[in-house]
Parts: C-alpha cells; structure tokens; sequence
C-alpha cells in the first residue's frame, strides 16, 4: 500500500490532514492521527534523521544522555527520575553527588529525606525528587528484593505495568528503563519527541506526552526505536528548538507540516 492509498500523502490539504475522521456524534476531545499513516511517516522519519544524524545510535559519545552512565537497572531508574524536569548536566551531576554520599541504595532509602534532597540538589526539584527516589527504592525492597532483573523475564507490556506501578514512575521514566536498562523497543516521548512530532504533523497538538506514548507503541519498527528516540532528541536539541526553531536549516523541512 502506498502513502496516498493510506491515505496520508496529500500535505497540502486538509483540514484535517492525517487524522482520521471521526464518525458523526462520537468525536473525542483529542482526534487520533490514522495510524497506518503514522506508521509509514515514521519509517521515513527514521531513515531522514539516520543521514541527518549518522552512527550508531548505542554510542553515548555520539548520542550522549545520562542514562547510558547508569550501571544497573535501578542505578538507570534513579537516575530517570533525577532527569525529570531538568537538564542532562544538573541530572548527571545530582546522580553522582548521590552515589557519593551512599554506599548504596539501601542507605538512600534508609536516610532522612531531608538529607537526601540536600544530596540531589543540584538537580533541580529535590524536594519531590528525593521523596520520590526513597519511595520507589522502598518498594522495591519490598516486593523485589531490591532487584530489577525479574523483569527480562516479562513481556514488554507486564514489565511496564509493574514499572508503572511503581510510586512516582510515570510511563515515560518507565520505558525509558526498558529501553536503556533492558534494551526493549518501547518508546519513550519526552517534551523534545512530542513538540517535533506535533510539529510535523504526525500527533494532534493537544495529545499529552504518555498519550503519544501509547499511540506510537506498536507503529515503530523495533529496530528503529532508539535510534528514533535518540535522534529526535538530538534534533530537538540542534534544530527544532522549542523557540526560534531553525527550520530555514532543517533536513525535515520539507515534510513539516509547519511550513506547509
Ligand atoms: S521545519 Fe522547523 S518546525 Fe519543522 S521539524 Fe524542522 S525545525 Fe521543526
């Protein structure tokens, strides 16, 4: 099937573009994108930003975040809730002040919160953070024994519901745990993914980020996920910029719905 038999290859139309049509008196809020569109876009997608971006996207020189530092499973959640809301730099910097001041996890846990926001303050947000950090480690004590490694024994989607269980470990913290912790295709969306996304027209503006998330599981080719995920990221750093987006620049310009 071709893009214009998916229904998705006229650009310039449309009204209602990619997103399929809602029957008569059952409109949601938030009108879906049709999904068969959305899929080959991101096929496409990928490929663009591999000859923007090239390399192999496992390589934390080339594709840097924080999260490729972390040693082990719960090493990597912590430090995904230290990312919360802040930059790569403060996040680093909040995680080895962390691992300086604690032998281990079980001592983090164990120690006032008070002294543990102190510890991460550099990260930004340490009064939620660190009641969030003790509480999941408390869990885990709890119900796993402190370990993390039960989960390559689950499917994708019980590994994220037990994650997603987990206090304060929302859907994108979550996948970004299987994906950098576990190497499973699950795609994490952050603000960078969602803003380029919307932008391109390929997710309606008011859909929230762990909306997309869910829409876009399953449409991604397994083999492309974190390539797509760490270019995209690195796209929204160089170019698509949440203001002053240098779209006279851009290698995706022409399929923008922006500049449409
Ligand atoms: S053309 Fe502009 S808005 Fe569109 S993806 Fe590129 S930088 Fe972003």
């Amino acid at each position: 099937m071709n893009r214009a038999e998916a229904g998705g290859t006229d650009r310039s139309c449309s009204q209602s573009g990619p997103f399929a049509a809602q029957p008569a008196g059952t409109k949601p809020a938030v009108p879906l994108p049709d999904s068969e569109f959305v899929r080959q876009e991101l096929v496409t997608l990928s490929d663009l930003l591999a000859l923007l971006y090239p390399g192999d996207p496992a390589d934390p020189l080339l594709f840097p975040t924080p999260l490729w530092a972390a040693r082990d499973p719960i090493d990597l959640l912590v430090a995904a809730i230290l990312s919360q809301a802040t930059s790569d730099r403060n996040s680093k910097r909040a995680m080895e002040c962390l691992k300086h001041a604690f032998p281990g996890w079980k001592e983090a846990a164990a120690a006032p919160v008070r002294k543990l926001a102190a510890v991460i303050a550099s990260g930004g947000l340490a009064d939620t953070k660190a009641p969030r950090i003790q509480a999941v480690l408390r869990a885990l004590n709890l119900h796993e024994g402190g370990e993390l490694d039960f989960l390559h024994g689950l499917s994708i989607e019980d590994a994220f519901k037990f994650l997603t269980g987990l206090p304060g470990v929302g859907p994108k913290t979550a996948a970004c745990l299987l994906l950098f912790g576990f190497g499973r295709p699950v795609f994490p969306v952050d603000t960078h993914i969602l803003r380029i996304l919307r932008r391109l027209g390929l997710l309606p503006v008011k859909l929230d980020a762990s909306k997309a998330q869910a829409l876009l599981s399953g449409l991604i080719p397994p083999e492309n996920v974190l390539g797509l995920h760490l270019r995209l990221i690195e796209h929204g750093r160089r170019v698509c910029r949440s203001r002053n987006p240098l779209c006279h620049s851009c290698g995706l310009a022409a399929r923008c719905r922006r500049q449409l």
